[in-house]
């Protein structure tokens, strides 16, 4: 048999780091950069003070603010989503507080994995390919289909031979890359109508775009050897709803604040890196790691880029976001 999935480097977590620009906002307030970075994979307060409480984080690969998308898909998702043509499932995720720039980055990089899918495609003719698209959104623990927003709530139901599965979720066989581009397209636009009407939507909600693969080699190359695995993108809640400290001295209610899903896939995570994948681990918890089972852990490939602001008056939530980093790696 011809090997049927691309040549990818195969760790199982991928933690990268991105750090945006200043924006035009925060230049006008005189706000400041608060890192530096070194070698691409070294990230360092510039305040001593934070340094000497260990103000020092490295990565397999942080990316600076002049970095373009391009490299941070190929250095820090390109391998994971990649393997999803070969029958191994992956998940990429955007981690970090709102406005550091997680849908900017999982735009882009869903732009490159699918250029890059379609052209393993037509460098692979000997395999038939099946690719079908869906997408959701979780807000409040509440599934909905970004492909038909008015379905309403999706109730989640256990497969015995597939594990979780959304009901009533629209699957839509795609045609080819600008059938998959438009697609995405209606996704995002669907998004920001649920953005005007709770002004805050986005930090609190998660989407979840799902590409399944499916390939067999054509019946003349006499091999039966067939793939299926599903590829996740997923553009997550703002990382400030993933921290208790953030609710002190506030109006906000503990549970208004506190995101369940993102709660539970931090601890997720955390399990899955320090090796404890024979012991419990808490999918069950919530919505977001229950549908995303299948593609964390065990045999799955799974990159997270963390994004960060580099502003001074970020810095608290931006060290929040490197300590889930570390602990990720
Ligand atoms: P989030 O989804 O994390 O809330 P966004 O992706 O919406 O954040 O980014 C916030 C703003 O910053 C947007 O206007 C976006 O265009 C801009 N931005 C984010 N990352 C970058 C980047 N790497 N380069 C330039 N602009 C960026
Ligand atoms: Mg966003």
């Amino acid at each position: 048999c011809t090997p049927g999935g691309p040549k990818v480097r195969e760790e199982n977590i991928l933690v990268t780091v991105r750090m945006r620009p200043l924006s035009s906002k925060e230049i006008a307030a005189y706000d400041l950069v608060a890192w530096d970075i070194t070698n691409h994979t070294t990230i360092v307060s510039k305040n001593l003070y934070h340094e000497r409480h260990g103000g020092s984080y490295t990565f397999d690969k942080v990316f600076d603010p002049t970095c373009p998308t391009r490299n941070v898909y190929e250095e820090g998702a390109r391998d994971v989503a990649l393997s999803a043509l070969g029958g191994i499932n992956a998940t990429i995720f955007a981690y970090g507080q709102t406005s550091s720039g997680k849908t900017f980055t999982m735009r882009g990089v869903a732009e490159d994995a699918v250029k890059d899918i379609y052209k393993f495609i037509k460098l692979t003719p000997e395999r038939e390919f099946l690719l079908k698209f869906s997408a959701l959104e979780i807000y409040n623990e509440t599934v909905v289909d970004l492909l038909n927003r008015e379905s309403g709530p999706l109730r989640l139901l256990d497969d015995p031979e597939r594990g979780t599965v959304v009901d009533k979720l629209i699957e839509e066989v795609v045609k080819d890359d600008q059938h998959l581009r438009h697609l995405i397209s209606i996704c995002e636009a669907q998004r920001q109508i649920g953005e005007t009407s709770l002004n805050d939507r986005s930090s609190r909600s998660h989407q979840i775009i799902r590409l399944t693969i499916e390939s067999s080699l054509r019946e003349d190359s006499g091999c039966v050897k067939s793939f299926l695995a599903s590829l996740n993108l997923v553009d997550l809640a703002g990382s400030e709803r993933a921290t208790q400290a953030n609710t002190v001295g506030t109006r906000l209610k503990e549970g208004s604040h506190i995101n369940r899903s993102l709660l539970t896939l931090t601890t997720v995570i955390r399990k899955l890196s320090s090796g404890k994948r024979s012991g419990h681990i808490p999918y069950r918890d919530s919505k977001l790691t229950r549908i995303l089972q299948t593609s964390l852990g065990g045999n799955a490939r799974t990159a997270i880029i963390c994004t960060i602001s580099p502003a001074l008056s970020h810095v608290e939530q931006s060290r929040n976001t490197l300590s889930f980093a570390t602990s990720a790696k």
